[in-house]
């Protein structure tokens, strides 16, 4: 895999080593005809962790503590989205509590998924129980790579709703320049702090942060703008995406209730509410099997359609993306930063 200018990752073939055999081309997501999608439509849930603690802890309703905790229970691994010591964001493997709470919290950066699928067919070639978290068109991907292997009945596929996915070399750059602000490392990250309420206007102001410099807990909102605001720092195949319907490459969705407020007031939580989509049956045993820990209801799938764009229609970029990259290129983050109007 190798970055280009705008730092995703693409995989490169070396034209050497291969045989032509094409087996790339059929495991691929988006060339696959289906993009590994389900055929039919999931059921909706609104659903909450019973432990306030959890619900402080994670982004939405603590969906994914709920069903990971089912599999760590029978000594299965879980993978989902961490930080390195450094935080970049990257695909881990759990297989202790404490791990898994490292992956709870949204990062809204494209993670680097490493060699992380080999590592899981190998969980699943020893018998155990695997859940993999992540978004969309990596669940599609995982779906291609596994094929009809024999083992994925001991896997469950977990998706989130994707508004987009930015940059990991713009999350490098504002990494090094709130520890440039701050004149200290970087020690705690939250993208989606329960410092705020949940709702949908307070999600662009929930990005909270320490540095090693001084106790404060910072806010900063200039990462939503770039990437909730002027929609400039997504990967560019997010505004052709093939993933934003309610067919899911996956046995379960999860993802933030909003509008809940409006439609079911008791369910309305300041500490969070997760919409659940099960799309398979697989998807489906799960959640019941959650029902110890989550309390759920069905709801009509038009709630979340109706508030979430991305269950009909990939994200719009701005006409000013192009000079936006250029001017990245030529003239450098912080140029960016402070010229954010011009976007
Ligand atoms: C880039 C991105 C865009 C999203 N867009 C929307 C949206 O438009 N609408 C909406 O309702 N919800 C969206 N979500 C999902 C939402 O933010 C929550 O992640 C989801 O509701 C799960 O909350 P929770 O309380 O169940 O889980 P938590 O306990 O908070 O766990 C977070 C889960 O997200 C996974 N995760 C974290 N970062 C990433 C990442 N970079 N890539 C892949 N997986 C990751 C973790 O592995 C874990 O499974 C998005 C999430 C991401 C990462």
């Amino acid at each position: 895999m190798e970055a280009d200018e705008e730092g995703f990752l693409y995989p490169l073939i070396n034209q050497d080593l291969c045989r032509d055999c094409n087996e790339c081309l059929e495991v691929c997501p988006i060339l696959k005809e289906g993009h590994f999608k389900e055929e039919i439509k999931p059921d909706f849930y609104v659903a909450k962790h019973k432990d306030k603690d959890v619900l402080k802890k994670s982004t939405s309703g603590g969906a994914f503590t709920a069903l990971s905790d089912l599999i760590l229970d029978q000594g299965g691994g879980v993978y989902g989205v961490d930080f390195d010591n450094n935080f970049k964001v990257m695909h881990k493997r759990a297989d202790t509590y404490e791990g898994r709470n490292r992956m709870r919290i949204s990062k809204y950066v494209q993670s680097d998924l490493g060699s992380i699928f080999k590592e899981l067919y190998k969980d699943l070639e020893d018998g155990r129980k695997v859940l993999f978290t992540g978004t969309p068109c990596q669940t599609a991907g995982l779906r291609g790579y596994l094929g009809g292997s024999p083992y994925i009945k001991n896997l469950y596929i977990c998706d989130l709703i994707c508004y987009g996915i930015p940059s990991p070399k713009v999350w490098e750059n504002y990494k090094t320049l709130l520890e440039k602000e701050q004149g200290g490392a970087l020690t705690d990250i939250q993208f989606r702090s329960k410092k705020v309420d949940w709702n949908r206007d307070n999600s662009n102001r929930s990005f909270f942060f320490q540095t090693s410099s001084n106790d404060e807990i910072h806010n900063d909102e200039r990462y939503y703008k770039l990437f909730f605001g002027i929609k400039t720092i997504m990967r560019p195949a997010c505004e052709h995406c093939r993933f934003t319907d309610i067919y899911r490459a996956s046995d379960i969705t999860i993802a933030d209730y909003w509008g809940i407020e409006k439609y079911a007031p008791e369910w309305m939580d300041k500490l969070g509410v997760s919409v659940i989509l099960t799309n398979t049956a697989k998807g489906a045993k799960l959640l019941y099997a959650a029902k110890e820990t989550m309390d759920y209801d069905k709801r009509p799938a038009s709630e979340s359609l109706n508030e979430q764009d991305r269950l009909s229609k990939p994200v719009l970029f701005p006409d000013t993306r192009d000079q936006f990259w250029e001017d990245y290129k030529n003239k450098g983050f912080e140029y960016i930063i402070n010229n954010m109007d011009k976007y």
